[in-house]
């Protein structure tokens, strides 16, 4: 028989966030009392008068093909979203609906990235940034940071990094896992690089909204707007309105790759769901005070994880300043030893560790591309966070 599976497939890892995410829910249902600080989604219940949007069009019979690329009134109101958030003006021939912002990312790297293309990655980065950028037949280049420095990488190591291959570079900010932002002057510093060397930036702004400073969303184009014809916005519904499971993202920039990105939709996926796109556009035309909400809540939690932390000693992270997630040093305790004898000597034992022993799950950072850290979702109930993270003291406390 034949090799079974491509080479593309063999080398491809499961969503480690996703297989965590998961497994910690299997735990719970099996009736262990499992904390899960794990999730990469809101905690929050999609707000009523979305949910009505979308059993209006099932009873309305809206369950049809729509276009590939989204329905007009929807790519309208993404784009006249663009406008007020980021003082920016699209058409929504600009704008492609895809099957969540995931789906809209892959697309993208499918129409910009092929073999032989270099792509730059800021470490840490989401999970599934790597695996998109390969299975486009490029090689993603991983820059580095410290969180000394806020998780933001040095200008002077990324300008190192590019050489003629370079296509692209992905940027996320507030970002997953960091819960940290770009500074202004980093955007400029990156603005610059990709004037000089003509590189594509994707700029994943799926936490704009869930940044704690009170200031609106900014990103590459804000402070360059110049860079319109070499930028790619991704975005969607899913972290904003609390609608993970509706699958409903965007990207929005030049025509000619929106295009492209549609093409390849065509020959996929064709388009998202009809009923979650009319939800998508209820969740951006109606009421936004479930934004609000939701915003203080994890803006509250964000300062209760951070002070329950920094009370353990050992552990380091700088304050979250948006998304659920802070990104913690856990590396002051490799090298000690687990009650059974084992050694925890990296991210992925420390998190077994803990899953185990303190029954609360985190995900290893080793999957975000620093294996120092271990990432903890805020995305839970106050008394959970505090319950998780004394146990993880006591676990820790335990260590030889
Ligand atoms: N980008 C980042 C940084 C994320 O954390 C996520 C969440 N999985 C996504 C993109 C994809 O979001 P979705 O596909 O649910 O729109
Ligand atoms: N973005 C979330 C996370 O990082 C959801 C899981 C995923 O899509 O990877 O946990």
């Amino acid at each position: 028989m034949k090799e079974k599976l491509a080479t593309r497939v063999r080398q491809l890892k499961p969503s480690a966030t996703l297989a965590i995410n998961a497994k910690a829910k299997a735990l719970k249902a099996q009736g262990i009392d499992i904390i899960n600080l794990s999730a990469g989604e809101p905690d929050f219940d999609t707000p009523e008068h979305i949910k009505e949007a979308a059993i209006k069009a099932i009873r309305e019979g809206f369950t049809r093909y729509t276009p590939v690329a989204g329905i007009p009134e929807l790519r309208e109101a993404i784009a006249t979203q663009i406008q007020k958030d980021y003082g920016l003006s699209y058409t929504p021939e600009e704008v492609v609906v895809s099957c969540g912002a995931k789906q809209a990312l892959f697309n993208l790297a499918q129409a910009l990235f092929e073999e032989g293309d270099e792509v730059l990655v800021l470490a840490p980065y989401w999970v599934s940034y790597p695996p998109i950028v390969e299975l486009a037949g490029a090689r993603p280049v991983i820059v580095p940071s410290e969180k000394e420095n806020l998780f933001e990488p040095e200008l002077s190591a990324l300008e190192r990094a590019i050489t003629p291959k370079t296509k692209g570079l992905i940027l996320n900010s507030p970002s997953n896992p960091t819960g940290q932002l770009y500074s202004q002057n980093f955007l400029k510093g990156v603005a610059e690089l990709a004037k000089q060397h003509g590189f594509f930036i994707i700029s994943d702004d799926i936490y704009d909204k869930l940044r704690f400073d009170g200031r609106g969303p900014e990103n590459i184009l804000t402070v360059a707007p110049e860079l319109r014809e070499q930028t790619i916005m991704v975005n969607g519904v899913s972290k904003t309105y609390a609608m993970t499971g509706w699958r409903i993202g965007w990207a929005v920039g030049p025509k000619d790759i929106i295009a492209a990105v549609s093409r390849i939709q065509g020959q996929s996926t064709s388009n998202a769901t009809s009923i979650a796109q009319k939800a998508a556009l209820e969740a951006l035309c109606g009421p936004q005070d479930c934004i609000v909400e939701m915003r203080e809540a994890f803006k509250r939690r964000a300062t209760l994880l951070y002070q329950k932390l920094k009370e353990i000693p050992g552990l380091d992270l700088p304050k979250p300043q948006g998304t659920f997630y802070a990104f913690v040093d856990f590396s002051a305790y490799y090298g000690r030893q687990a009650p059974g004898g084992t050694t925890l000597e990296d991210s992925l034992t420390m998190c077994d560790y803990l899953l185990e022993e303190a029954k609360v799950a985190t995900v290893p950072g080793i999957a975000f591309g620093d294996d120092r850290c271990l990432r903890i979702s805020f995305a839970n109930a106050d008394e959970e966070i505090e319950k998780g993270v004394s146990r993880i003291g006591e676990a820790l406390k335990k260590l030889a």
